[in-house]
């Protein structure tokens, strides 16, 4: 069976870098970049979706995410910014490791409202 790809990239590295990480989190740059600093939080751990991460690493979660939008819009110079967790192929789900899209935002750029 094939590996998922963030798990290789936990295991191996990050292609652009880490961002921000937890004991149980990391954040680092989406390879397709849909807006300035659009990046991906994600568990080191693999689960397929949001449904399947324990409840209590809830309070890690938030804080990777936090850490992770406060550089990204210091860094873009943004004004706001999108969270965007796709779950199961139907609503989007591509890669089947849990993952949360951080997407600053600026006034005039190219407004995906739905990832
Ligand atoms: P989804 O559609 O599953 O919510 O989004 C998956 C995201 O993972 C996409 O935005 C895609 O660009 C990103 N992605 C896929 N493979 C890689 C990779 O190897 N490295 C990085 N940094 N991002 C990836
Ligand atoms: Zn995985």
């Amino acid at each position: 069976m094939s590996e998922c790809i963030f798990c290789k990239l936990v295991k191996q590295g990050f292609e652009g870098g880490v961002i921000y990480e937890n004991d149980n989190f990391v954040s680092f740059p989406d390879i397709n970049q849909k807006v300035d600093g659009h990046s991906l939080v994600i568990p080191k751990k693999h689960f397929d979706t949001t449904l399947d991460m324990p409840s209590t690493l809830g309070v890690e979660l938030l804080d990777c995410i936090k850490n992770t939008t406060l550089k990204l819009m210091k860094d873009n110079d943004a004004q706001g910014f999108n969270v965007v967790n796709n779950n199961f192929g139907v609503a989007g789900q591509v890669v089947d490791h849990v993952h949360f899209h951080i997407l600053p935002r600026k006034k005039g750029d190219s407004r995906p409202i739905c990832y």
